[in-house]
């Protein structure tokens, strides 16, 4: 069927056409530009910036697929998780789209949204295979059995996620916000191997205890002490090798734990999501310890891993594929919506 996708749970809002599993347009506004002078963003800002934009953007994304509204056979939105104001704008226009049209509501997961994209870029996914999402918001890692109706949620980070830590320490060595692209700029200067910074949750009884979760607030601390040790002592330090260092510590342990969890489940495919993917040394990690591993790693387009409308409508499509049944009418939205429901099922 046409499924139109809607996501808003942050501060983009995307609207996209797929039919099975071909895009037919995606467009994307965001609210970014108005949240950077507050270094960071202001949900509230965000909720009325999506008001505005739902409209203008349904309408190019119809008139770039060629169709016509009446056309549409289904509707997705992300019901969570995500921010509760900006959830509820993209919902509340979801119900209306679908009531109006007389189609079937998916209340679908951003996250497995995340994943659920590549289908449209690398084609028809394998029968099992493992997704790593990262992003400025989370860090997860899923077991996908069939991204409708089988996604196990093994780990996510237990503080920080990736791209917020690269954020944190962006802030430390005093780069502009948002600090992850520019501290990967600079770690591309200095040495990986210059300090030894910690892996989170990757040794021992830890490990044990979280096999497959993530921690980076404590690589975070290191960092901030090792910046404070050499600043208050006036040693002489590298901010490139600080960078390059933290990178590799992070990459370091997103890859190693999540091919551990390949060998694990017997899966030989990674799809990597969310913007966080954009991270050089991730790429290069990822794509040299996959082949020695026999793994292959599938990563869409940048513009497919930062929030946009065309992973709703992939997962909307996935799900309408299954037959699974329509989410209620009076869909709530899920600030913390687990990874273990992939839609929101009709009320018991
Ligand atoms: P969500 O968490 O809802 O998916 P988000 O807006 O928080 O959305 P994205 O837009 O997917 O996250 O990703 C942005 C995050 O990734 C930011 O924290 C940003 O600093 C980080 N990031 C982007 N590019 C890089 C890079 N090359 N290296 C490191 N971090 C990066
Ligand atoms: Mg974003
Ligand atoms: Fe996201």
């Amino acid at each position: 069927p046409l499924v139109l996708g809607i996501e808003s749970t942050c501060d983009e809002t995307g609207i996209a056409l797929v039919r099975g599993r071909e895009l037919l347009a995606d467009v994307t506004a965001t609210s970014m530009d108005e949240h950077a002078r507050y270094g960071g963003i202001v949900p509230e800002v965000a909720s009325r910036a999506h008001l505005e934009a739902l409209r203008p953007t349904l309408d190019e994304a119809l008139n770039r697929a060629g169709v016509d509204l009446g056309d549409v056979e289904a509707v997705a939105v992300a019901a969570g998780p995500g921010l509760v104001g900006s959830l509820t704008v993209g919902t509340a226009g979801a119900k209306a789209l679908a009531l109006s049209l007389g189609v079937p509501l998916y209340g679908v997961n951003h996250v497995v949204g995340h994943a659920a994209v590549d289908e449209l870029v690398h084609g028809a996914f394998p029968e099992r295979f493992l997704a790593l999402v990262v992003s400025g918001g989370h860090s997860s890692l899923l077991l996908v059995n069939d991204i409708a109706t089988d996604v196990v949620e093994l780990g996510q980070t237990i503080d920080d996620a990736a791209g917020e830590a690269f954020d944190k320490v962006g802030r430390l060595l005093g780069l502009p916000y948002p600090g992850g692209p520019h501290v990967d700029r600079l770690a591309k200067e200095g040495d990986p191997a210059a300090i030894a910074f910690p892996r989170g949750l990757s040794k021992g009884k830890e490990l044990a205890r979280h096999p497959y979760d993530f921690s980076f607030s404590g690589l975070k601390t290191a960092v901030a002490r090792y910046l404070e040790a050499h600043e208050a002592s006036g040693e002489a330090y590298s901010r490139a090798d600080v960078a390059a260092s933290f990178s590799e510590a992070v990459a370091d342990v997103l890859v190693t734990k999540t091919l551990r969890a390949c060998a694990a489940y017997d899966a030989s495919t990674l799809v990597i999501g969310g913007g966080f993917s954009a991270n050089s040394r991730l790429r290069e990690l990822a794509a040299q310890r996959c082949e020695e591993a026999g793994v292959e790693v599938r990563i869409p387009p940048i513009r497919y891993c930062t929030d946009n409308g065309a992973m709703i409508a992939a997962l909307g499509s996935a799900v309408a594929r299954a037959g699974l049944p329509a989410s209620p009418w009076d869909l709530p939205v899920d600030s913390q919506m687990p990874l273990g429901v992939t839609v929101v099922p009709p009320a018991a």
